[in-house]
């Protein structure tokens, strides 16, 4: 089975291949499902259709497959530390017995899984574990521990978003020549199994060809770091400079009166924020958008922007009515990507933000205190311009200021110096905060002992080699609520030792999976021989100097942390200043 090769081996250039040769070789029908199975989903980020799978529904499931017990499975799982592997482990003497096994389609797996996943209502426990123990039944001991890792979300085939991006470019042209232009369609659309779909299907041509589609949300521009505001009027001139709003990123889709709201990771928001959508469709008349704007709480009274920890209140999924009132919004809008059919993406920015301007139905025509704004913005020529705008920013209580080339298309899904962010700095801090991700954790001491929470182990991503890479243990900056919330959702996901794609020389008390993104603030960053961020193979690693946690990054991926180019970057910059 091609996922047994593909965990086995790290090599990207053999997975490459293997999975070129795959998408050759597979019937048309199979291309979407098949490339959702390799990302690790069942359905894009944007339907909502997650698996979401308990240990305890698999544990059930393998018990109806193979007759075994819970208990008797259980007790396996308490040795291995990984039900795939328990349940290979069972499968294997229950194949030894019995010889019915047919062999599983690609389409079949699919289906399976999403019926699992879109299952609701009375009776649907029992439909689940049957739908995953059928696969059971149908597969072999080695699937059946894959089948598991998947269900349970815990596939390590080692193939992220780039290495099939580069297979799709191996299967129609031999080599990585066209997978920038699969990229392209797969940033502004955020669907691989379309991209599959039109590659193979219609030719690159029609994959070059894609523009924006309502409904399905573009990948997010990133911004880049720069020392100071004459190195940023040098790089990209005269330019935009806007408010650099803390609240949540969010992408608005409109079409006639549908309104879709979706997350910087692509998840539906739009059941959260009901007065937004009111909103938007009082102060936003054209009939088809895709605009991008940053959510922030509000105080009406003092008009003042409130926290983060204010806002992030109404990212919640129950009492959304009455939080509605309580913690009102504002949403300051930055971008129209897409206008009545017309792709804005490619657009240089100045026309972008003269065409959402004339978009939004702001204050100053409407009369009264709108929910929907414009972010702030003014034009710099010189490094003053935006020094003295940075000022009057952080004294209305924003983050700070994002310059933006006036001459830039949209950069989707990647980041590059079309925006560049400045920071309020805390004293004597690290200019930049860095999202860092957990990858352990220890046990407290004294009042500590009773949260079985002390402190975290924090790595960045370096996306060339897949892998997390240590760079800070953090031990200050958790209130109690905090360090309940990481003792509780830390236990869920740890491990029995470290994971394969996580490069770290210091041991936590509990290795878990490299899921949960951190916000952190630092003196600086310096050379380490303990840690592994950045680190040559002579040489020292990188590490922050006396971190500080500041909140979760709920709305960034693992894969979306501070990746290690950046934090060398960083380094770099901290020297210049
Ligand atoms: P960072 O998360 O520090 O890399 O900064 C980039 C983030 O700033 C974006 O993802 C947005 O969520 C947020 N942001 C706030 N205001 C703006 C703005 N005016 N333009 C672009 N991004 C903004």
């Amino acid at each position: 089975m091609v996922l047994e090769k593909l965990e086995s081996t790290r090599k990207r250039l053999e997975s490459t291949d293997d999975l070129a040769k795959l998408f050759k070789q597979a019937d048309k029908s199979e291309l979407k499902p098949l490339t959702y199975l390799l990302s690790g989903r069942i359905s894009p980020a944007f339907t909502g259709i997650e698996l979401g799978v308990g240990d305890k529904l698999v544990e059930q499931a393998i018990s109806l497959s193979s007759g075994k017990t819970v208990a008797e499975i259980e007790k396996s799982y308490r040795k291995t530390g990984d039900l795939g592997e328990t349940g290979r482990i069972i499968l294997e003497k229950k194949t030894q017995t019995t010889l019915s096994s047919h062999s599983l389609s690609v389409k079949k797996v699919f289906d399976n899984f999403l019926k699992l996943a879109t299952t609701s209502g009375e009776g649907s426990q029992e439909a689940k574990v049957k739908l995953l123990a059928e696969l059971l039944n149908n597969s072999s001991a080695v699937e059946g521990k894959h089948l598991i890792r998947f269900a349970t979300g815990r596939l390590r085939t080692n193939v992220g978003e780039a290495t099939i991006i580069d297979s799709f470019s191996t299967a129609v042209a031999g080599d990585k020549s066209v997978s920038k232009k699969i990229e392209r369609m797969y940033n502004l659309t955020s669907d691989l199994g379309l991209v599959a779909k039109t590659l193979f299907e219609n030719g690159i041509a029609a994959v070059e060809e894609t523009t924006p589609i309502v409904f399905s949300p573009i990948r997010p521009a990133l911004a880049e770091r720069m020392p100071d505001s004459a190195q940023i009027i040098e790089k990209i001139g005269e330019c935009i400079v806007e408010g650099k709003i803390d609240g949540f990123r969010l992408q608005i889709h409109k079409k006639g009166s549908e309104i879709k709201i979706f997350s910087r990771r692509q998840e539906p928001m739009t059941h959260m924020f009901p007065d937004l959508v009111k909103a938007l469709n009082e102060q936003i008349k054209e009939k088809e958008v895709i605009l991008e704007g940053e959510a922030i709480a509000f105080d009406e009274r003092t008009c003042q922007f409130l926290s983060f920890q204010a806002t992030i209140q109404r990212k919640r999924k129950h009492g959304i009515a009455e939080k509605t009132l309580d913690v009102p919004l504002r949403l300051f809008l930055f971008e129209a990507l897409y206008l009545n059919g017309v792709d804005l993406t490619s657009e240089p920015y100045e026309k972008r933000r003269k065409t959402l301007e004339k978009i939004v139905e702001e204050e100053k025509n409407a009369g009264g205190a709108k929910t929907i704004g414009l972010a702030k913005a003014v034009y710099a020529k010189k490094p003053k311009d935006i020094d003295d705008f940075f000022e009057e920013c952080i004294n209305e209580g924003l983050e700070g200021v994002i310059c933006k080339d006036l001459k830039a298309p949209y950069t989707a899904g990647a980041r590059k110096f079309a925006w560049i962010k400045v920071k309020k700095s805390y004293s004597g801090s690290l200019q930049d905060t860095v999202d860092a991700v957990v990858i352990g954790y220890y046990f407290g001491k004294g009042k500590r002992t009773e949260f079985g929470f002390g402190g975290l182990l924090t790595a960045i991503y370096s996306p060339a080699e897949r892998m997390f890479k240590s760079i800070a243990r953090i031990g200050t900056g958790f209130n109690e609520e905090q360090m309940q919330f990481f003792s509780d959702t830390l236990s869920k996901i740890k491990l029995k030792g470290k994971p394969d794609d996580v490069d770290s020389l210091v041991e936590p008390d509990v290795w878990v999976e490299p899921k949960v993104v951190v916000e952190v603030v630092a003196d600086e960053i310096t050379k380490s021989p303990m840690h592994t961020a950045g680190k040559t193979k002579a040489g020292d690693g990188l590490a922050l100097r006396f971190p500080r946690f500041i909140k979760v990054r709920e709305d960034k991926t693992p894969e979306d942390a501070t990746s290690e180019d950046e934090v060398l970057e960083m380094f770099e910059m901290q020297k210049q200043r």
